[in-house]
């Protein structure tokens, strides 16, 4: 099947739309909250990140989020879930009683599964949307991309790592890793 990129870039500009997001950091917990989804956070052991549970027959959605992780990195957890929940509705006409059961562990970070990497790459996409870097960037000289304190200031302002706005810049072609 192959990676839906555009597909995913899509899914979230509608998104960011319809909810009237024009600015980060992106409110992720809120969005869930709009979309249906409860967030609870627990603290858990470190290699689990979060999970997503559908009640399938009371259409109830709960997104789990390790408590113990810097939050950043829960704030990428929740977007991740969000892609599994917009993106993956696998099993949704199930009526069993059973919760269906997404556990994200680290392995998933480096994408194993093609579900995994679309999930990262909604995630990505969520939390630095394009169109935002892409004005962020207009701004700037492009020597500032190699500027340290910049890219802290940016990434800063979008909650994430820097190596996670690293990677998006260099997937957004903006730099070359
Ligand atoms: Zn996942």
């Amino acid at each position: 099947m192959g990676v839906r990129r555009k597909y995913i870039r899509t899914t979230i500009e509608q998104l960011l739309e319809s909810y009237d997001i024009k600015t980060a950091p992106v409110d992720v917990e809120k969005l869930a909250s709009l979309v249906g989804a409860n967030v609870q956070y627990e603290p858990t052991e470190d290699k689990l990140s979060g999970f997503i549970l559908k009640d399938l027959q009371k259409q109830t959605v709960l997104i789990g989020v390790n408590k113990n992780h810097p939050k950043n990195r829960q704030r990428f957890t929740i977007a991740h879930e969000l892609g599994h929940l917009l993106l993956h509705k696998k099993g949704r006409i199930h009526v069993d009683h059973k919760f269906q059961i997404n556990l994200r562990d680290e392995h998933s970070s480096t994408g194993v599964s093609e579900e995994e990497k679309e999930a990262n790459l909604f995630s990505a996409e969520l939390l630095m949307p394009a169109k935002f870097i892409s004005n962020d960037l207009a701004e700037i000289e492009a020597f500032d991309l190699f500027d340290d304190e910049y890219l802290k200031k940016l990434a800063d302002k979008y909650q994430v790592s820097i190596q996670a706005l690293t990677f998006r810049l260099a997937y957004l072609n903006y730099i070359q890793l």
